[in-house]
């Protein structure tokens, strides 16, 4: 967009949004239907965010597609049919392809073009935004897209550049594909990417070498086709399954379990536990077996034990069985995964797995791996080590000067500070979506994502009929919420482990739990409560 003398001109908009996956297309549709002008930055070359860049072999949805799809257009959810339980990155990416295509939302978006630096000028009453792609952005809105797990993680590994093999990054997958066919491959990580890809990549190597700090807790996906009993109640009624999801807890229809687990039987938990197992469903083993399960210690502890019967079921060497069995964190304080063929994999002659707490990475080598007892020489290694969640990609590569020039990552040193988890003190006209301190992560982020965009596309309507130019929270407000979100979680058992919901994967990331433990439903109500007494926590001008 330069012009005639070559110089690149500013591109002004009503609002500016970084990021095209699931949240800046559905907040393009709306934008656009509302009258305002609106761009939508993308790093990447094409739609998809998360599902544009996961790439890896297994990756897949862990929420039934039932449920995790957009529910804005009817229409749109009539023309489009999911041919699994959890489909694959390649289906998923290929709905929003389609969602692209049908509200030609393309033509607002600008690939291939990082956000660089967002600056808000108090004069003009207007963010200014650099780009490492083309002309600068000049915007009264800022909302941020970004994704809360779209930074991956560096590995913390000491000589990761001198190792001569092939590297590969779960969430930076080439679109090409990886050469691992009779390779020896080592996967460092076992989260929820690592738990999808291992098992087909050891399909395909010659030998898997699979390096774990911290166990998992996995639930067997049971995939295949669509739920029929929730497509059956979809087909039903739509619009009442969907409006149940938004009032949920986790943002999926399914009343959470009221009777205690002191309150069954030995027989009756484990009746309730195979049922869960059965139904292959993290929303179902996480709110369905009793009421305590997620709030207190021993309440967890029975859940945690069955899973560990499981694996030890099914690993057939116990030393192994062992080292996968979780007990540094309580079944649900940390994203579980799904299993398709995980456990099982370790079964196969070409498979071994190093226990990292046993036996350290010391270093990369020029030929592999070396820990502290051994060395293990591979052609690929398979850096599975998640992602700097829910602040990373606001943060990273990305400097926001608010009100007098603060930055963001100063105003956010000490862990972050958000009211309802979508603006911050201090940044007017900012919008995060899914931003810490809302339900985000913890829930469908279908929902979730619709829920803010409507939110925020509802207030930006309300402002410009009320004739208002900015909107800030106030630090009174904010201070209030902060507090809200650790009551909330003080009564959950997520501040018992070590995970990137609490920044503990992250060196030197300021720990705390930051989604909103409080549950997508009321979580919303929240959030309508404070539109509708007058935007109570919020400065207008
Ligand atoms: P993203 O999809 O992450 O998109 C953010 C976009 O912003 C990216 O494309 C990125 O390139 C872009 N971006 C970031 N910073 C900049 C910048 N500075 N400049 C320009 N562009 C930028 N959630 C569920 O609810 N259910 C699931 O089953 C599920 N499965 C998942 C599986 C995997 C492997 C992963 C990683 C996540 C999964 N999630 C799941 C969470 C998932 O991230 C969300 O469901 C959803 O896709 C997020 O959409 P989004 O648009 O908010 O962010």
């Amino acid at each position: 967009m330069a012009n005639a003398a070559g110089a690149s001109s500013i591109q002004q908009v009503d609002v500016a949004v970084v990021g095209a996956g699931f949240a800046g297309l559905y907040l393009l549709y709306r934008l656009r239907r509302a009258g305002f002008s609106a761009v939508a930055l993308e790093a990447a070359d094409d739609v998809g965010g998360t599902w544009y860049w996961n790439r890896y072999p297994g990756a897949r949805c862990d929420i039934a597609t039932t449920d995790y799809s957009y529910s804005f257009d009817p229409e749109l959810e009539a023309a489009w049919e999911w041919s699994e339980k959890y489909a694959t990155q390649p289906e998923i990416l290929a709905y929003l392809g389609f969602v692209a295509e049908r509200y030609d939302l393309r033509r607002d978006i600008r690939f291939s073009t990082p956000v660089t630096a967002a600056r808000w000028d108090e004069g003009e009453e207007r963010w200014h935004l650099s780009t490492g792609n083309g002309d600068p952005v000049s915007c009264r809105f800022y909302v941020m897209a970004t994704g809360c797990l779209s930074a991956p993680k560096p590995p913390e590994i000491a000589g990761s550049e001198v190792f001569r093999g092939d590297v590969y990054v779960t969430g930076r997958w080439p679109r090409e594909g990886a050469a691992l066919q009779g390779r020896r491959v080592a996967v460092i990580g076992t989260g929820s990417s690592a738990i999808q890809a291992i098992p087909l990549i050891a399909e395909q190597a010659a030998h898997l070498t699979v390096f774990q700090r911290t166990p998992n807790f996995a639930l067997p996906a049971h995939n295949g086709p669509p739920l029929p009993e929730r497509a059956a109640r979809l087909a039903a009624d739509r619009a009442g399954f969907r409006e149940e999801a938004r009032w949920s807890m986790g943002g999926v229809p399914l009343p959470p379990a009221t009777e205690f687990s002191w309150q069954l039987t030995d027989g009756e938990r484990r009746e309730r536990f195979e049922k869960a197992w059965a139904a292959g469903d993290l929303i179902v083993a996480l709110t369905q077996l009793w009421a305590d399960a997620g709030v207190d210690a021993d309440g967890n502890a029975l859940v945690a034990e069955l899973i560990r019967e499981k694996i030890r079921t099914v690993v057939k060497d116990p030393a192994t069985a062992e080292a996968l069995c979780p007990y540094d964190h309580p079944f649900g304080a940390k994203r579980p995964c799904l299993d398709t063929g995980y456990y099982a994999t370790y079964n196969r002659p070409n498979v071994d797995l190093v226990d990292l707490r046993r036996d350290p990475i010391k270093a990369i080598t020029a030929s592999g791996v070396e820990t502290a007892n051994g060395s293990y020489d591979v052609d690929v290694i398979v850096f599975a080590t998640g992602f700097d969640a829910m602040t990373g990609a606001v943060l990273a590569l990305h400097p926001i000067a608010g009100r007098g020039g603060i930055a963001l990552s100063d105003a956010w040193a000490g862990g972050p500070q958000t009211y309802l988890g979508l603006t911050v003190a201090g940044f007017p006209n900012l919008f995060l979506v899914t931003g810490p301190g809302s339900p985000s992560v913890l829930s469908n982020m279908a929902v979730s994502i619709e829920q803010h965009v409507d939110w925020i596309v509802d207030r930006l309507v309300a402002l410009r009929e009320a004739g208002f130019a900015t909107i800030e929270a106030t630090q009174t407000a904010q201070a209030g919420w902060m507090r809200h979100l650790q009551d909330c979680s003080a009564m959950t058992l997520h501040r018992l482990a070590n995970t990137w919901y609490t920044g503990a994967n992250v060196p030197g990331k300021p720990r705390g739990v930051m989604p909103y433990t409080g549950g997508v439903g009321p979580y919303r109500s929240i959030c309508n409560e404070v539109a509708g007494r007058d935007m109570l926590g919020f400065r207008l001008s």
